[in-house]
């Protein structure tokens, strides 16, 4: 990871974090679609993204909840 990376979403699968080997962040944005080739699942930029909001969605309520305990 490097801070010159885009914004986009990190290229591995939020499964089984396969690194998406051959898949650029560019190709991504392009609206391409990647296999996973440990779990079998298809993730495009979209779909990334949703997962990874998610993840920040419930990293983000266990910090409140943290704090209010
Ligand atoms: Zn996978």
């Amino acid at each position: 990871m490097t801070l010159a990376s885009s914004t986009l979403p990190h290229a591995a699968c939020p499964l089984c974090h396969t690194e998406s080997v051959g898949m650029s962040d560019q190709a991504f944005a392009a609206g391409a679609l990647w296999r996973c080739t440990t779990c079998g699942q298809t993730w495009t930029a979209e779909r990334l993204a949703a997962v990874a909001g998610y993840e920040a969605w419930v990293a983000a309520r266990a910090s409140t909840a943290a704090v209010q305990s």
